[in-house]
């Protein structure tokens, strides 16, 4: 089958000619027809990320179509649409019973990280982590929706548990994960406060949702939120960036009890705090490591329904991989892109 394949890290993604995937008892295999672009590719590329090796095939914002199915398999059959979980779970550790597939204490691979991912023809996807896709949903939108959609979604919804009539500030609001965060925000009923280094970006954030865009270019943003809300703080920080100096404006800007869900993450940069102001002001911090497979069922059905719409702004031939994660790391793609088979 044809794949892009990183040869070394640092390189980017070739075309090459590279054996069929082989499935076993209890798989499927997937032609890919929509893989998702993710800032996540890149560090993959680079070697940022650890337990992963050379040459790689990269992606994990996978959306398909099922074209053979192994031994053992029920329920699902050739033509069938959907997505994989792209985590290979053991499915029996404590975190996988408990639903926190993410967490895994066994894993066996991720797509795209130390397993083959999407940017190929061809997938192996074990049943049981296969979720079949609504016919309203296009390829690319369920590919997309399976990183930059369902990941802020566990975040506001699962972590922070963001209710109605409560406020969320959304710290990098004009990258992939923040435009969507955004659309979550305003669906649970919450005042949704965006703030980004970009005012560019201000209308197209104000178009999803937002109720306040705040421009803030040295992540100096509690007392704008702070006078925003007249005087109060926020309920929820959602920290897209993960850097050390906005982690700590966020748990500035929130008022007791608030609480702050990182997502973003950069090597190096850290969690920063008074601790007599945490302790006193109660407040909470999670960290959030992608989604559950519950998270990414509820997600899908929201996108089928158009309660919520994966900003998609550019796709490319998947022979153009290379050039989609260029265009990604100069800045020059809003929202999110795909690759189309
Ligand atoms: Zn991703
Ligand atoms: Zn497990």
């Amino acid at each position: 089958m044809r794949a892009m394949v990183v040869r070394a890290f640092r390189t980017p993604p070739e075309l090459r000619e590279i054996p069929d995937p082989v499935i076993s008892d209890g798989d499927v295999l997937l032609k890919v027809m929509a893989c998702g672009v993710c800032h996540t590719d890149l560090k993959v590329r680079d070697g940022l990320v650890p337990h992963t090796t050379a040459p790689v095939v990269l992606g994990h914002e996978v959306a398909g179509e099922v074209v053979a199915v192994g031994r053992g398999v029920i329920g699902i059959t050739v033509g069938d649409r959907g997505v994989p979980y792209g985590y290979e779970t053991c499915g029996t550790c404590i975190e996988c019973r408990r639903g926190q597939d993410s967490l895994c204490e066994s894993l066996s691979g991720r797509m795209g990280f130390d397993h083959q991912g999407g940017q190929c023809d061809l997938v192996r996807v074990p049943a049981r982590l296969f979720l079949r896709i609504d016919p309203r949903l296009t390829f690319q939108q369920a590919a997309v929706t399976t990183c930059s959609m369902v990941t802020p979604y566990r975040a506001i919804v699962r972590r922070a548990r963001l209710r109605a009539g409560e406020t969320v500030v959304v710290v990098g609001a004009g990258g992939g994960l923040g435009l969507h965060a955004v659309q979550i925000g305003r669906l649970v009923g919450a005042t949704v406060i965006a703030v980004d280094s970009d005012v560019a970006r201000t209308d197209a954030i104000t178009e999803q949702g937002a109720d306040h865009v705040v421009i803030a270019d040295d992540n100096k943003f509690a007392d704008t939120i702070i006078s925003i809300l007249g005087g109060r703080g926020a309920d929820v920080v959602v920290d897209l960036v993960g850097a050390t100096a906005s982690i700590a404006e966020g748990i500035n800007a929130v008022q007791s009890g608030g609480r702050v869900v990182v997502v973003g993450y950069r090597a190096g940069q850290q969690v920063q705090a008074e601790i007599p102001d945490v302790v006193f002001r109660e407040v909470e911090l999670y960290g959030c490591h992608w989604a559950s497979i519950v998270d990414m069922i509820e997600v899908l059905d929201l996108v089928a329904e158009g309660a919520l719409n994966p900003v998609i702004t550019r796709t490319y031939p998947f022979e153009q991989a290379a050039s989609a994660l260029d265009d990604l790391e100069g800045g020059r793609i809003f929202g999110r892109a795909a690759l189309l088979m």
